[in-house]
Order: C-alpha cells, then sequence, then structure tokens
C-alpha cells in the first residue's frame, strides 16, 4: 500500500493502479496528475495525489444503480477498497467543458487563430481523440479550430519523392485506396485496422500523429516508414521527422501554435514489402500490440528497412538494431528469426489489463518474424 505522502515513479503509479504507464503520462500531461522532478531528475507524483483520482467503492454505481464488486487484490488507500472513477474523478460528466469554437475559413486563418491563442487553442480535425478526451476533462483548450472546411487539405496522392498526406485525409481515404495498395502497404495494412468504420469516416491520419496516443496505429508505421510531417504557424513552415515527433504518451515536438498541414512517406525504391499487423481483443479496439513492417529489396538483398512497434513503450518504438540486422543482407529464415528476436528486446512494454510485457514481447517477436516471412514469400512469387 502507498503512503499518501510517499512519490511514486510512473511505472510505480501504473502497477498500483493496474494501468497502462501511458495512462499516468495522458494524466500527468492533461494536469489531472500533478508531478515533480525529485533529486534524480526522475519525475514522481504524490501518493496522495493518486488517492485523489480514487473514489471510495461506496459512492461508485453502475447505470444501473448496482454498486461496483471490489475487483481482486484492488489498490487500497488506508481502510477502503477504490476504483478510477471512469471520468477521471471529481465531478466530469459526458459534456466537454465550454470553450470558443472558430471555423477556419482558410488556412492562414487557422494559422493565424493558433498563433492569438496559443496553448488555449487546439486544432479540431476528426474530433475522434479530441472530443473524447474533453468529454473526460483531461483536456480543456479554451478554443477549438474546426479545420474541416479547409477541404484544399484533403488530399492522398503521390509524387517523385513519396505519398503526400493533406492534414483533412481521413482513415477510410486510405482505406478505399485501390492504388495505394501496391506502393505503400504497410499504410494500405494499417488503414482497415484503425478503430471501426463510423471513426474511420472522421478521423485523420495526421490528427492521429498530432495525438501522439502510444497504442495508435499510424505512428507506428510513421515511424517504420519515417514519415515527415510538415507543420504550418504564422511564422512560417518547418518539417519534422517522424522519428523525432513523439515525445512521450500525447505529447509530440509540435508547437501550440503549430498545424500539421501534411504527412509526407518517402516512396519505395525496387521491390517493397510491407505490412501492419495488429493484435487487438476485440474488433475496434486500440492495440495491445501493432507491428509495421516494411522492406526495400533490390537483387534479392533488403536496402531499405522499417519496424515500427505500436503500445510497447510510453511512445512508438523504432526497432532499429532489429533494421541494421537486415540492411544490406538476403532475407533468410536465419536472418528473420534473430531480427524478430532484437525486436522484441527493443520494445519496452508495460503489464496492464492487456497483457504482461512478457507476453506482449512475445507479440513482437512473432509478428517481426511473421511479417518478414511473408515478405520472402511475396519476393520469392
Ligand atoms: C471508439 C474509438 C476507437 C478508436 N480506436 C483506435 C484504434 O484502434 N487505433 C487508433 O490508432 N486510433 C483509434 N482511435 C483514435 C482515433 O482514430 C484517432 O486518434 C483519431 O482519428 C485522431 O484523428 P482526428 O482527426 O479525429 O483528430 P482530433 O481528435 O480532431 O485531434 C486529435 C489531436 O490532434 C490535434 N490535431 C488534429 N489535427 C491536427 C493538425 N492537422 N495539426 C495539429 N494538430 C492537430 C488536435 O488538436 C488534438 O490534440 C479510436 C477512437 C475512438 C473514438
Amino acid at each position: 500500500m502507498a503512503d499518501r505522502d510517499e512519490y511514486l515513479t510512473v511505472p510505480e503509479v501504473a502497477q498500483l493502479l493496474r494501468v497502462h504507464r501511458a495512462t499516468v503520462w495522458r494524466w500527468i500531461v492533461a494536469g489531472k496528475l500533478p508531478a515533480v522532478r525529485l533529486g534524480d531528475r526522475t519525475l514522481r507524483v504524490r501518493g496522495d495525489d493518486v488517492a485523489g483520482l480514487l473514489r471510495p467503492a461506496a459512492t461508485t454505481k453502475r447505470a444501473s444503480g448496482v454498486p461496483r464488486q471490489p475487483p481482486a487484490a484492488a489498490p487500497e488507500f488506508g481502510s477502503c477498497w477504490a476504483v478510477l472513477s471512469a471520468t477521471g474523478g471529481r465531478g466530469a460528466g459526458m459534456y466537454p467543458p465550454r470553450f470558443d469554437y472558430a471555423v477556419a475559413a482558410s488556412l492562414d486563418e487557422a494559422v493565424e487563430q493558433l498563433a492569438r491563442y496559443g496553448d488555449d487553442a487546439k486544432v479540431l480535425a476528426g474530433g475522434q481523440s479530441l472530443i473524447p478526451l474533453m468529454k473526460l476533462r483531461f483536456a480543456q483548450p479554451a478554443r477549438l479550430v474546426d479545420i474541416n472546411r479547409l477541404t484544399d487539405l484533403r488530399y492522398l496522392h503521390e509524387e517523385a519523392e513519396g505519398l503526400r498526406v493533406g492534414a483533412l485525409c481521413r482513415h477510410r481515404d486510405v482505406e478505399r485506396s485501390e492504388w495505394l495498395r501496391a506502393r505503400y502497404p504497410t499504410l494500405a495494412a494499417c488503414a482497415p485496422q484503425v478503430a471501426d468504420p463510423l471513426v474511420r469516416n472522421l478521423g485523420t491520419l495526421a490528427g492521429s500523429l498530432c495525438h501522439a496516443d502510444p497504442q495508435g496505429d499510424w505512428g507506428a508505421v510513421a515511424v517504420a516508414l519515417e514519415a515527415q510531417l510538415v507543420a504550418r504557424s504564422a511564422r512560417g513552415q518547418r518539417t519534422l521527422p517522424a522519428t523525432g515527433f513523439f515525445l512521450g504518451p500525447l505529447t509530440t515536438a509540435l508547437r501550440p501554435d503549430e498545424l500539421v498541414t501534411e504527412v509526407r512517406f518517402p516512396a519505395p525504391k525496387g521491390h517493397a514489402f510491407g505490412t501492419y499487423l495488429k493484435l487487438e481483443r476485440k474488433v475496434g479496439d486500440f492495440a495491445t500490440v501493432g507491428v509495421a513492417v516494411f522492406v526495400d529489396l533490390q537483387d534479392g538483398r533488403v536496402t531499405r528497412a522499417g519496424i515500427g512497434l505500436a503500445a510497447v513503450g510510453p511512445t512508438y518504438v523504432k526497432a532499429r538494431a532489429a533494421e541494421s540486422l537486415l540492411v544490406g543482407n538476403a532475407l533468410t529464415d536465419a536472418l528473420v528469426t534473430e531480427a524478430a528476436i532484437k525486436a522484441a528486446e527493443e520494445a519496452d512494454p508495460a503489464s496492464d489489463h492487456r497483457g504482461s510485457a512478457h507476453y506482449k514481447r512475445q507479440v513482437v517477436r512473432v509478428f517481426v518474424g511473421r511479417a518478414l516471412r511473408q515478405a520472402m514469400a511475396a519476393h520469392a512469387a
């Protein structure tokens, strides 16, 4: 049992509450859980603040009015067992807090709004992550800048350097693109596995990257393929590599006044193969483990390799050591086995309700091996 005055690390809080480490980070980022850096510079939270996120069982009721059953070995604070309120505690409801709403008529107007309101403003694209966060009071922006009228940003096309995905390209646009399957198979494999059709109709690929949920699917694809994000602000434009974009759960290198206008994926060279394998508890669920794999093969040798992992770390993992094993070599069974083991070692999963860390590591190993063997078979055919 944690003492209320004790300071706990993020993994300790996650273990205590039996939630994912990313969830704890979310609370910290959203200001729900105050965190401090102590002597060794490790981020810690006070036991008392953790207790503040919990409610005594007696006051927590199901919709039917039946009190919840205490979970086995539930975390204890004092003498009462407690469960985490679905709303994050402290009176949040199904409605988001009040906010101002502006519909941008042009890109310039959108970035002008972001420049004016800075940290208080949030871009609204498909709303499939932002609105739920607001309902849970994990995000409380004072102003939403709706970019849905900027229809010029809804595109998906290829140029010499590669694929360009506009900020308003929905998941379903990627899913339905026939030509994309041959040229960008990792994206084509990922799109139908994101959420469910309702979410895919509205949610955007760029929004998913900006949201930076480590369990999201597109982030793994972006780091595997070394995508670039084009960010626009009133100060100008810059390009950010996906490999440096994700700083932590729900945290990116994007500045508050910046809007991502486009995501770019480099063109494949030679014989390209790619896929996205996802383990989910049920259709439409977030990933227990997601693995994005891509290889370019020329004369039987790997010229480029990309392996991105979702849901096995505080942010997306690029399995660089496994990638390096592949580049310059022919894909053999032994090499694939070695690379799969290496990728599993590079994963940093946490045990949670979706599975133990050990189990998730094994899933990474199996999925990377499976994807690379599919590449071998496709190349041989
Ligand atoms: C029921 C449900 C199931 C889901 N399942 C999955 C799943 O299985 N896999 C998965 O990956 N995701 C899943 N999601 C999450 C969702 O698919 C994406 O995170 C979502 O689509 C994000 O895109 P959006 O356009 O809706 O972004 P929004 O919700 O509009 O925005 C998300 C965040 O990104 C910012 N943002 C959006 N666009 C931009 C931009 N162009 N520039 C700068 N900032 C921007 C917003 O300000 C906000 O902070 C699920 C969501 C729901 C509701």
